[in-house]
């Protein structure tokens, strides 16, 4: 490399200044107006393996600090980042383009996730003695969850803080360390987050920030971390997987999603439009677990269609903070939706609010589609824009079948008067999360655990499982005394597989 070259993480177009050579820097750019916020580093192979290297020796000091120590580590981050809010909110909102206050709505959710995590993590992972049986009564049995060692996490721009977090949080609780390469677009969120950590831990590089583009990340996938916490789309996890595959290095995938909600017709119909409204439009439609399919039954649909086209043409998307929703983040996405579109309305759709027409240079202006065919693309793949199809069903066995009927399997909503139907209801979603009466309720508790299944990946972050997501159970036992039978022996005596025989037979073939 002789010469120095620049890409940039909105468009990822590299500029390459000859054969051999390519983007060892990439800029961040503000959606609003297209100025560059910063330059990042690409980090190479050789970057990322140092990287991992020096996580490698930081996360056998972690490893040492304990539960308790850790805990008090996490906690000292978590007020960092709290005291700090706001400069992050900031920056998100720069990088994303998305309004301030729903860029602090997203630093305060990830605030309570590291909260929890640091919390709850020697509660779930401890060493703890399990019940061993009759057939080895004789054995002491303990289970614990130790750390993996270095996990590499790879994450998306939509939630550039609350997402990555949701890994970072917990792998770290778990007692591991953390390489994290951010999305293209938002590299000093990343930045910031590292920086925050060194600020107050600055010899130990237990969260370290490695940015640059697909290519770091493939880099990442290949450095001999013990997993990849994997957030982006469908596409590229299959591409980590495939290298992944290749070291046997394990993945969870949080993909993306085409949530459905569900309206019933005893819904209180306000709330429910109130909730579709903000599910689906908010953060311009960029959420994995966004609103982006309504079944609305048949008697409730019009009024719910009619309140929900008033409070759409109310919304006022822009660059300004007091703006409904944001521009589009990742500018080839926009011609995504715009296909969606075409599509719901040249298979049959209606669209009751805005059109093709609305899909603007950067800003997309709402699209209400009705009436779209279950098979056209905007109700099969994720469009992540500002749209929603509302379709009428017949009644809500209807409605599950319709919502069922995508190969995501994210999130889901509910809107129900009946809570009991609502939980059979969610029983019957075939996917990871489903709130009834909320949207996005499941986000906020960390507790509940996240993820989903198909298409939208697999393994969980938050939660307990997301802690276990980032350990090995470590099985041991020890031995109590010896076992008056002697049915692990090369000399088994005779008598003593004949009593079991019978101890066989009086405990499980009755
Ligand atoms: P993306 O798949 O384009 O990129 C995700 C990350 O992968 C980026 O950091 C990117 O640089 C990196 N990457 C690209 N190519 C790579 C490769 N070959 N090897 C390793 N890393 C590589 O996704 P995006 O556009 O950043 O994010 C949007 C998607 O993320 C949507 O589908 C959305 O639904 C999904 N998402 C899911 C969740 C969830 O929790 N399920 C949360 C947020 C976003």
């Amino acid at each position: 490399m002789t010469q120095k070259s620049r890409t940039t993480g909105s468009n990822t177009t590299t500029s390459k200044t000859g054969a051999e050579s390519s983007a060892t820097t990439f800029a961040s750019l503000d959606p609003r107006s297209g100025d560059v916020i910063a330059e990042y580093p690409v980090a190479d192979q050789a970057a990322v393996d140092e990287a991992v290297d020096r996580a490698r020796i930081a996360a056998r000091w972690w490893d040492a600090q304990g539960f308790r120590g850790r805990r008090e580590w996490l906690l000292e981050f978590k007020k960092a980042v709290a005291q700090d809010a706001v400069a992050l909110a900031t920056l998100v909102s720069r990088e994303t383009g998305k309004p301030y206050g729903d860029a602090f709505l997203e630093v305060m959710l990830a605030i309570e996730h590291l909260d929890w995590a640091a919390k709850n993590a020697k509660k779930v992972l401890r060493a703890r003695k399990v019940p061993s049986g009759i057939a080895s009564f004789n054995q002491a049995a303990t289970l614990e969850y130790k750390a993996l060692g270095v996990v590499g996490v790879i994450g998306p721009w939509n939630y550039p803080v609350y997402t990555p977090m949701g890994s970072i949080s917990y792998a770290l609780a778990a007692g591991n360390a953390i390489v994290f390469k951010p999305s293209e677009l938002t590299p000093g969120v990343g930045k910031w987050l590292e920086e925050k950590w060194n600020s107050i831990a600055p010899t130990q590089p237990v969260l370290q920030v490695v940015t640059g583009l697909g290519e770091t990340g493939s880099a990442l996938t290949r450095a001999g971390v013990d997993k990849i916490a994997f957030t982006g789309s469908g596409p590229t996890a299959r591409k980590v997987m495939a290298v992944c595959a290749e070291s046997l290095t394990p993945l969870v995938a949080e993909c993306g999603g085409k949530d459905a909600m569900i309206v019933a017709a005893d819904a209180d119909i306000d709330k429910a439009v109130d909730f579709a409204a903000f599910g689906a439009f908010g953060n311009a439609g960029q959420t994995c677990a966004g609103v982006e399919r309504i079944y609305v039954v048949e008697s409730v649909y019009q009024e719910f269609l009619d309140k929900l086209t008033a409070i759409v043409k109310r919304a006022e998307p822009g660059g300004s903070d007091e703006s409904t929703y944001g521009p589009m983040t990742l500018p080839r996405q926009i011609d995504i939706v715009r296909s969606h579109i075409e599509d719901a309305l040249a298979s049959g759709g209606t669209a009751v609010v805005g059109g093709a027409e609305s899909v603007g240079e950067r800003i997309i202006e709402p699209v209400i589609l009705t009436d779209v065919p279950e098979t056209s693309r905007a109700v099969c793949e994720e469009t992540f824009g500002p749209t929603v199809v509302v379709n009428k069903v017949r009644d809500l066995d209807e409605a599950v079948d319709r919502a069922n009927g995508t190969s995501y399997g994210l999130g889901a909503s509910v809107f129900i008067g009946n809570k009991a139907k609502g939980r059979e209801l969610a029983e019957r979603l075939r996917n990871g999360m489903v709130s009834v009466n909320s949207v996005l309720g499941f986000a906020g508790i960390p507790s509940l655990p996240f993820g989903g299944i198909g298409e939208s990946g697999f393994g969980r972050i938050h939660g307990a499982d997301g802690l276990r997501e980032f350990s090995r159970p470590k099985s041991v036992t020890v031995e109590r005394f010896s076992s008056p039978l002697r049915l692990m022996s090369l000399e088994r005596p005779e008598r003593d597989l004949n009593l079991s025989a019978k101890m066989l037979k009086f405990m499980h073939g009755r």
